[in-house]
């Protein structure tokens, strides 16, 4: 039996699992690939450090540069931008197979990467890199191949689905859930990456170059975090039937896709509305096959070794049987379409004077848009008691599908309105 060299940088979280199951299951590994995967070396910082799991002492080393040479398959776990990119570079070079689950290292210099594989014949496989445990990669760059996807809409970020999950479940504001979700591990130190859609962006452009057989960056996505989701947007969407899901959205549009990330408002009972906590999940349509949901962790150790060792398993069947690298398709060349392209549902919250004549002159500046409503709720608030002294009207408009040019226009036309105090909030409904 074939012996391949397995070379891995990083015993972390997910690195010290991957080494767990590579050293545990060899017997099950070389039955299903026809080889035998031997583990070389663990590249790390600190080789006396302790370990979720311990390898034999010899395994570690601190010289990743010379571990990579004369290995067949290098999988990189670090994370960061370097040595990890210097490091997948040299592996390319020496013509390793490449497996990865570094989304920040892909959302900066992806295209650059993937193009080097390319042009040396070797696989860059990252199906950790995008909702952890969940294999969406292989589905749809394999299984759907012989289909044509039209949209993909992702909960890729588990940190912001617990902060919303937590403001719908106890009412609570952002900050607090925020806290929460730091307390117990969900949020990093600098949670900056997650709650202002960064991570999810470098996701969505990964999705959207696979879904869609073009080379998209993070600079491609348009993207808003959810700082601004207050928790009286999160009452009202509740009250109206809908939850607030950041998502990304890969959508085929004439002319080009949009890739998209921004906090919208789901219909509660969409597959996407029931997936709670730090749980992802991504609705994929296609033309053919229909829709389809994966859903799973979308972090933490074991869970994400999981996708990795899948992209070990399958780079290793590919060398024992031979043959090019697969590499991903860039047969189309579909351009980025510009947020204003986007049509979709939008929901507004206002607060306005309870005055007569209100809501006409609101109606009127939709219908000059050419934004149409589909409905419309007023509750009025009065400062002294029920029926008394002045009073300011909530009102929450659903409108019908309209560009974000004409919504953006209605939007200026209202606050220009004296009879408006504020325009709350604006947020896009998608799946219905
Ligand atoms: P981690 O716990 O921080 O582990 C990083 C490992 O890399 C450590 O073992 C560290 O060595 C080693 N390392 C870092 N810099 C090094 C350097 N310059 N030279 C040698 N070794 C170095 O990271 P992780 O959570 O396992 O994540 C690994 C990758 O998977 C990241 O790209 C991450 O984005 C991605 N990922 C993680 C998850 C998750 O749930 N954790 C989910 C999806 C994707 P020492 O131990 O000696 O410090």
């Amino acid at each position: 039996m074939k012996t391949l060299k397995v070379a891995l940088l990083g015993a972390g979280n997910v690195g010290s699992q991957v080494a767990r199951i590579l050293l545990e299951d060899t017997e099950v590994l070389a039955a299903r690939t026809g080889a035998r995967l031997e583990l070389v070396g663990i590249a790390v910082r600190n080789v006396d450090a302790p370990r979720e799991y311990a390898a034999p002492r010899e395994l570690y080393t601190t010289d990743a540069s010379a571990l990579v040479r004369g290995a067949d398959i290098v999988i990189e776990l670090m994370g960061g931008l370097e040595p990890a990119r210097t490091l997948i570079l040299e592996s390319i070079e020496h013509g390793a197979t490449v497996v990865t689950g570094n989304k920040a290292l892909l959302a900066v210099d992806g295209p650059a990467l993937y193009e080097k594989a390319d042009q040396a014949g070797v696989q860059l496989s990252y199906e950790a890199a995008v909702a952890g445990a969940i294999p969406i990669l292989r589905p749809i760059t394999d299984s759907l191949a012989g289909d044509k996807i039209t949209r993909v809409m992702g909960i890729v970020n588990g940190t912001t689905n617990f902060i919303l999950d937590a403001m719908d479940s106890t009412g609570a504001e952002f900050s607090d859930a925020l806290a929460e979700a730091t307390r117990l591990g969900y949020a990093e130190a600098d949670p900056t990456a997650d709650i202002e859609g960064h991570d999810a962006a470098a996701k969505g452009a990964i999705l959207a170059s696979l879904a869609f057989h073009t080379r998209y960056a993070l600079e491609d996505v348009y993207c808003e975090g959810i700082t601004g989701v207050t928790a009286t947007d999160i009452a009202a969407a509740k009250d109206a039937g809908y939850v607030i899901k950041l998502l990304a959205i890969a959508e085929k549009l004439d002319g080009g896709v949009s890739v998209r990330v921004h906090p919208t408002l789901l219909p509660r009972e969409h597959p996407l509305g029931a997936v709670r906590g730090a749980f992802n999940a991504v609705f994929v349509e296609a033309e053919s096959a229909g829709e389809l949901m994966f859903y799973g962790r979308g972090a933490g150790g074991s869970p994400t070794a999981s996708a990795v060792m899948g992209d070990v398993v399958s780079a290793a069947r590919r060398l024992v049987l031979g043959g090019p690298g697969r590499t991903d398709s860039t047969i189309e060349v579909l351009p980025v379409l510009p947020i204003d392209a986007v049509s979709t549902r939008y929901y507004i919250h206002l607060d306005a004077a309870d005055q007569p004549g209100v809501l006409s002159k609101i109606s009127a500046l939709f219908a000059e848009n050419g934004v149409s409503i589909e409905s419309m709720r007023q509750t009025v608030h009065r400062e002294h008691g029920e029926n008394e002294g002045p009073g300011s009207a909530e009102l929450r408009i659903v409108t019908h599908r309209a560009g974000e040019a004409a919504l953006a226009a209605t939007v200026k036309a209202i606050n220009g309105l004296d009879v408006i105090n504020s325009v709350t909030s604006v947020l896009r409904v998608e799946g219905v």
